[in-house]
């Protein structure tokens, strides 16, 4: 079986629809709120995105603004005259029957994202680009909750807060490659202010297209679309599934039919497991939505500074800050990879470099122990830029030791308290405690003749029994490196 599976390779396309950031709705003043409580329905509405007749739309330029951001780092071409239209379709979800999106005319086309995948566990990471097909601005639907009782409640405070779809070409051959390419674009967003992109609300979601054809050959056969997958967990698992089932009814002799499909983990499969893709409806054409123009809204133009303001975000993409942080600031693609990709990494290190000007320190301290308090503390974490950025200086200008500096800086993660006074101190300390080190040295090895005696007789990492006497009579204020050397030359003579 595995064998006969080389033989064919799957073709993905992705369909990703993102909640923009803005503050309201995409045709209403209404707030964008997310809320996921029946009791909290329909508390954020009106009468526009209830869809009330006589009532108008007018469009909400932020989102407009914010997708141009993307437009321009992936360098697509933009629609300088956008024309509205109604999508129709009946659903409890969409209370004016229709969807106001882009038909004929998408804001943007073309383009593409660079990404990084690694095909194999720890190997190299390769480039690859994902190119656009359209990029266009519509409006979200409500929601629906089935409550345990047997009613249902239709939430509308989701109705008409503003989306961006973002279609690429069947470009991905596995699910793995689909999902580097998502976590990209869900970091591109972040980064840009696009969107916050968090699966988990719903703020991005994808609906992947899979087919599969012979490897070599070029041909698109039919493809399913699987709707709205909320985690890169069910992606990979759907994926999986479809490319499966679909060799499986190829080499039985049958024929995939386009379908749209959902996810259902309670399904039993074709391959009789649990969890599987389930056929919801044949697959619509562009005919089944009947799109027409949108009456009540006038084009949208876009304008030179329109373009102007959306365009400067390039060196904020994910992509080129893990770039530069390898290029320019020196850093391994390991190092660069955990800050650029962990946006609170990120923050604390554009903060932290240009007051501490070692990119390597800063970000160890970033993956080290900043990371860990942070997780430790939670909102408890009452570590500041300002504070972290003292504590790290101290000992990079060798004021305090190693273990100094991680013992000031638990303290100021759980206090908050700056560490000036703590640092003053040891450092005070350490000055008194090493300003006689020759001396303490002479002492530690007089006190312990027996790892002296071994030193001198050839088993040179008997010195390490002196340098830990050492750094007990300092109390670890000595510097170890230093104190090893030092002795070293001492038992030379
Ligand atoms: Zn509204």
């Amino acid at each position: 079986m595995s064998e006969k599976r080389n033989t064919w390779e799957g073709v993905i396309g992705l369909e990703l629809h993102a909640q923009l950031r803005t503050r309201t709705k995409q045709f209403c003043r209404c707030e964008v709120r997310f809320t996921n409580a029946p009791e909290e329905a329909n508390k954020f509405v009106c009468p526009i995105c209830l869809g009330h007749p006589g009532v108008l739309p007018v469009l909400n330029r932020a989102s407009v603004e914010l997708s141009l951001r993307l437009a321009s780092v992936a360098g697509s071409s933009i629609s300088r005259r956008n024309i509205f239209a109604r999508k129709n379709y009946f659903y409890p979800d969409l209370p004016k029957g229709f969807q106001i999106s882009q038909y004929e005319v998408p804001l943007a086309e073309g383009g593409f994202l660079p990404y990084f995948f690694t095909s194999e566990p720890g190997g190299e990471a390769e480039v690859r680009e994902a190119r656009f097909v359209r990029m266009h601005l519509e409006e979200d639907t409500g929601k629906n909750y089935h409550l345990p009782d047997g009613t249902s409640i239709v939430d509308f405070n989701r109705c008409g807060v503003p989306l961006l779809e973002i279609v690429t070409q069947p470009d991905f051959h596995s699910a793995d490659e689909a999902v580097a390419y998502l976590e990209e674009m869900r970091l591109t967003m972040i980064y840009l202010g696009v969107s916050d992109a968090n699966m988990e609300l719903g703020q991005m979601r994808c609906e992947p297209n899979v087919s599969v054809r012979p490897v070599g050959a070029n041909e698109l056969r039919p493809k399913t679309e699987i709707k709205n997958l909320n985690s890169f967990a069910t992606l990979r698992k759907a994926v999986h599934y479809e490319i499966k089932r679909q060799i499986a009814v190829w080499e039985s002799g049958g024929e995939v039919l386009p379908q749209t499909m959902r996810w259902d983990d309670a399904a039993t499969g074709f391959d009789g497991r649990r969890g599987a893709a389930v056929a919801m409806r044949t697959k619509e054409t562009a005919d089944d939505y009947r799109y027409f123009d949108e009456p009540d809204l006038p084009p949208l133009v876009i304008t030179d500074e329109m373009i102007e303001r959306a365009s400067g975000f390039a060196d904020k993409t994910a992509f080129n800050v893990r770039a530069r942080l390898i290029e320019k600031d020196g850093l391994s693609e390991y190092d660069a990879k955990n800050i650029a990709t962990i946006p609170d990494n990120l923050r604390w290190y554009d903060a932290l470099l240009p007051e501490i000007g070692d990119a390597k320190l800063t970000a160890n301290w970033i993956l080290g122990e900043i990371s860990r308090w942070r997780a430790e503390r939670g909102d408890k974490f009452l570590a500041e830029f300002k504070t972290a950025a003292q504590v790290i200086l101290a000992l990079k200008e060798r004021r305090i030791t190693n273990p100094q500096a991680k013992e000031i800086f638990g303290k100021v993660a759980v206090t908050g308290e700056n560490p000036e006074q703590l640092i003053t101190e040891l450092a005070n300390a350490s000055d008194a405690a090493t300003s006689d080190l020759d001396a303490i040295l002479e002492e530690v090895i007089k006190e312990n003749p027996a790892p002296a005696a071994d030193y001198k007789k050839g088993k040179k990492a008997a010195v390490m029994a002196l340098v830990g006497q050492v750094m007990k009579k300092t109390r670890g204020a000595a510097n170890a490196q230093e104190a090893k050397k030092l002795l070293e030359e001492m038992l030379d003579e």
